[in-house]
């Protein structure tokens, strides 16, 4: 090795979505740390997660394979998962044989994919809300500790060894706290001077009754959507204005952690990758958080790579989409390492150094089977540089969307004669993705009792609980949640 290899800094968030950051058009949200990363970088306009929830998204991308094939398909619960194989190389394995120092600070929620990095501890920091509006849980208390942490880490570091190390913040997924636990009391305080975001273009969900029924009834197996039932817009309105600032809260994190990376030094030869685990429904369709659906605010995360050999451009890079499960095999490309034959992401690195200018491949995918395994809603998605293409095993129902005229997927064309020929492309390359990943997908079926099917159209139209709390009641939650040091799971 002739020069010593280059140090990786990894940052990721939970739950956030492209749509919400300045770098890919937000005119609301203010990012100043995050902007001293996508200001010279090579990012990547539209990147997918391989299923729009923490564990399955984040054990297939650490191993860089499918929800599929990990076997991790849900965040626990009522639908348990067996550990990551040890038989799959992961990330950190592979890295750590190539002679880096791998560590991790922050969330893991892995399923065992962290295999070969060290796993330092995250506790909850001291934290206070900065307004009654927006009250915290154990997402921002993690994130002053995951901070913290690397700080000291990268202050004292001697190591020799080149560095690999993961700072996995978990904001804004404070959102789920703000409507989840705090639900009620917090949903609509009067904060003096607060500015309230605008609503999303696609805030109407006008086309409802053209989409699958597993989307037509996510208020009923999905408990946070079941609670905006009442909500008026403006409701949803204070929703946005806290997920923005738990967004801000993140930024001021990711702050400290480049400051210490400066001041060790290390600046100019640490490669920074930001990136997130999935998004967030934003209040597009009058959805909250993320549950079963592909929808772009979900499914679509920031993708951004800044540092040495790395060519920055203008804004971010389009072309064909990318996916999560890119990360493996680009990093293994940036460090010249062998990436093992498992992989099914691409090596994006030539477009980071600049030798393309523009990603090729014909379509990636992302799966949802279930959160917790009170309703199990077997999905796949296709999407090409123009089209995105869903299939539900309830119902065997499709979803169409021409994102070229249509970016807010308000209308499904599934059903428009005008697009049989795409669409018959698009059963095509999910007939192949099946074929070539080994995925039984079809023979997969759904589960939900009529009683989640039942009411008018609309998630205005929900009453009561959802099924999670209807079959699992709060009191035997909290507990859980108590017994777990605050956390679901
Ligand atoms: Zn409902």
């Amino acid at each position: 090795m002739a020069e010593k290899q280059k140090n990786i800094l990894i940052l990721i968030c939970d739950q956030l979505t492209w749509r919400a950051l300045p770098y890919y058009g937000n005119t609301f949200v203010k990012t100043p740390n995050l902007d001293r990363i996508t200001r010279n970088s090579a990012a990547f306009d539209a990147c997918y997660c391989s299923f729009p929830l923490c564990m399955p998204s984040r054990c297939s991308f650490w191993s860089g394979i499918y929800p599929h094939e990990t076997g991790v398909l849900s965040n626990g619960r009522h639908w348990p998962n067996e550990p990551l194989s040890a038989a799959v190389p992961t990330l950190g394995s592979v890295f750590s044989e190539a002679g880096y120092r791998c560590v991790h600070f922050g969330k893991t929620h892995d399923a065992g994919a962290l295999r070969g990095f060290e796993i330092v501890p995250v506790t909850q920091g001291e934290a206070e809300p900065a307004s009654p509006a927006w009250p915290i849980h154990y997402d921002t208390k993690n994130d002053v500790d995951t901070a913290k942490k690397a700080v000291d880490f990268l202050r004292s570091d001697r190591d020799p060894r080149p560095l690999l190390m993961v700072t996995d913040f978990n904001n804004p997924h404070d959102i789920c706290g703000w409507i989840g636990d705090f639900a009620g009391e917090h949903e609509n305080p009067w904060v003096e001077g607060m500015e309230l975001p605008p609503l999303p273009e696609n805030f109407v969900f006008d086309d409802i009754a053209n989409r699958p029924r597993a989307v037509q009834y996510l208020c009923c197996s999905h408990n946070r959507q079941a609670q905006t039932a009442r909500w008026s817009p403006r409701d949803f309105r204070y929703y946005l204005a806290a997920y923005y600032h738990f967004i801000q809260r993140v930024d001021e994190m990711i702050g400290l952690v480049l400051d210490a990376l400066e001041e060790s030094g290390r600046g100019e030869n640490t490669l920074v990758v930001f990136m997130a685990d999935h998004g967030d429904a934003l209040a597009a369709r009058a959805q909250v958080t993320k549950q079963v659906s592909f929808y772009e605010e979900v499914t679509r995360v920031p993708f951004v790579f800044h540092g040495p050999g790395v060519t920055p451009r203008g804004g971010p890079i389009t072309g064909s989409p990318v996916s999560t499960l890119d990360l493996f095999p680009t990093l293994c490309g940036y460090a010249g390492i062998k990436a093992p034959g498992t992989l099914r992401g691409m090596d994006l690195s030539p477009v980071l150094r600049g030798e393309r200018d523009r990603v090729d491949r014909e379509y990636v995918a992302s799966e949802w089977h279930t959160e917790w395994g009170f309703t199990v809603s077997p999905g796949r998605m296709i999407r090409t540089e123009r089209f995105k293409y869903t299939y539900y095993i309830e119902d065997r129902a499709e979803e169409l969307f021409d994102l070229k005229l249509d970016p807010f997927e308000k209308r499904n064309l599934a059903r428009d004669p005008q697009y049989a020929a795409p669409l018959e492309e698009l059963r095509g390359h999910l007939r192949s993705h099946l074929e070539e990943t080994g995925d039984d997908f079809l023979s997969l079926s759904w589960k939900a009792d009529p009683e989640w099917r039942c009411h008018p159209l609309g998630y205005h139209n929900h009453r009561g609980p959802a099924a999670p709390e209807a079959i699992e009641p709060a009191a035997v939650w909290l507990k859980r949640m108590r017994a777990n040091g605050g956390r679901p799971g």
